[in-house]
């Protein structure tokens, strides 16, 4: 698996120490809130898939193939969220779990001979494998909690907080906390009907 591209975060945050940087990167497949989603068609997953360093495999993803992995996105967008205050999202982990059923890990010696998990299977249910073991990964070393889906509900962008408290709310402060704030202040102005 090559590097995951370095791309520009939101607020100049780094992106996502080691291996978890490609669950960050699966999850910003799509730009909620401007788009584009590079998962919204097979060709582009595809594309996706091998800018990772994963073979997409023959034959070619199919249409239920890409559906899944969409589905297993937003469910990590979901936990994400969790990371970020929302409350357990059920359904969210259902898919998961389900979802995993097939994607079976099996033990593998990495090139210093340590024991590690990698993908049973190839096209994206191997891809599919490989990010979720990298949560699992992530959920015992710690880092996963500071996985976040930005609290701004347009935006959603997948940043990583390296605040020491771990309190980052937004994926940039200047930009989704502002408006998020302008949100909040003007409800609570709540002028009277015809006050303008
Ligand atoms: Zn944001």
């Amino acid at each position: 698996m090559t590097e995951p591209k370095r791309v520009r975060q939101p607020g100049d945050r780094d992106v996502a120490p080691g291996r978890l940087a490609l669950v960050q990167s699966f999850v910003n497949s799509v730009n909620v809130e401007f788009g584009p989603d590079e998962f919204a068609s097979v060709a582009g997953l595809t594309r996706w898939m091998e800018r990772q360093g994963f073979a997409a495999g023959l034959p070619a993803p199919s249409e239920s193939d890409r559906r899944e992995v969409v589905e297993v996105r937003e469910a990590l967008r979901a936990l994400m969220r969790e990371n970020n205050g929302a409350t357990a999202d059920p359904a969210a982990r259902a898919v998961i779990e389900r979802v995993a059923a097939n994607c079976p890990l099996v033990l593998a010696f990495d090139e210093t001979e340590s024991p590690v998990l990698r993908p049973g299977g190839t096209g994206t249910r191997g891809m599919i494998g490989q990010v979720l073991a990298i949560v699992v990964e992530a959920a015992v070393d710690g880092t996963w909690q500071r996985l976040k889906a930005c609290h701004e509900h347009r935006c959603e962008w997948a940043f990583y907080d390296r605040s020491r408290n771990r309190s980052g709310r937004w994926c940039s402060m200047a930009v989704c906390g502002t408006r998020s704030k302008m949100q909040t202040y003007r409800r609570g102005l709540r002028a009277p009907a015809g006050a303008r």
